[in-house]
């Protein structure tokens, strides 16, 4: 049997793959749903790390565009995203795996406090950590939470769980014939600003060296087999240039 590429690794869940049809900011039929991609994950051996955003209930950006005060409008976005874990929380648990929720606010009555080594002894233990509260500062999105959680876990790639299915050279759903990368390298999708993550998310991983992989979360399955190397994805990573030395 082949090694897998991967052993450690984050999953990014924004906040928008918990929602459902009718604007339900947190659905627990599509939580459940992608609770169990994620087990099916876990009992194949990996270790996980999972960020989840909250862009499903807040986000600071589009708040202070209507007047909010984006420092406050920020804090209000990590508050969202504590809902969001302890929901993903619940739906794991519910299917028998055991996780611990961090927060890089403290909120010792809700959840335990973001500590590196307390969250490494809980991945030997076998659970799943799920980092709530992004970098626990405003002006931040959780993509660059996520880009630093995997850097100071440790982790060998960082998952972006998402509802389409790689990064496209236009929006697939506008573009009938957009095309969709198998693999593209942290600086293309920085100089033509793609929207894959924060650019400082990308450059976090990029000078890091872990490989960010784009996929959908809600194709049934598609999580285990992307981690296979089987599903459909795009990889960013660093690509080897020809003369890169000229
Ligand atoms: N946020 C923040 N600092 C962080 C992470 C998140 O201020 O480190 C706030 C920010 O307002 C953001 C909101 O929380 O809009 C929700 O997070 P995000 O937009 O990243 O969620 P996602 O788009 O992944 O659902």
């Amino acid at each position: 049997m082949t090694e897998p590429r991967y052993k450690r690794i984050l999953l990014k869940l924004s906040g928008e793959v918990l929602m459902g049809e009718g604007g339900l900011a947190i659905d627990p039929a599509i939580t459940a749903r992608v609770a169990s991609e994620i087990a099916e994950v876990k009992a194949r051996g990996y270790e996980l790390c999972i960020v989840v955003g909250g862009g499903n209930i807040f986000r600071g950006l589009a708040a202070a565009a209507k007047g909010f005060e984006r420092a406050t409008a920020d804090y209000m976005g990590m508050l969202a995203t504590v809902m969001n874990a302890l929901a993903v929380q619940n739906a794991l648990e519910q299917i028998g795996v055991d996780t611990r929720v961090q927060s890089a606010i403290p909120m010792a009555s809700v959840c335990e406090p973001f500590i590196r080594r307390r969250a490494e002894r809980h991945l030997e233990k076998g659970r799943v950590v799920i980092f709530a509260a992004g970098v626990g500062s405003p002006f931040f999105t959780t993509d660059s939470g996520a880009a630093l959680r995997a850097a100071e876990m440790k982790c060998d790639a960082l998952f972006k769980g998402t509802s389409v299915d790689g990064i496209y050279d236009a929006d697939p759903k506008v573009v009938k014939d957009a095309k969709r990368y198998d693999t593209i390298s942290y600086d293309t999708v920085l100089s033509a600003n793609l929207k894959v993550m924060d650019a400082s998310a990308v450059a976090l991983c990029r000078d890091n060296n872990i490989p960010i992989v784009v996929f959908n979360i809600r194709e049934h399955g598609n999580f285990a087999s992307v981690l296979s190397g089987e599903g459909v994805s795009t990889i960013v990573q660093t690509l080897e240039t020809p003369n890169a030395s000229l």
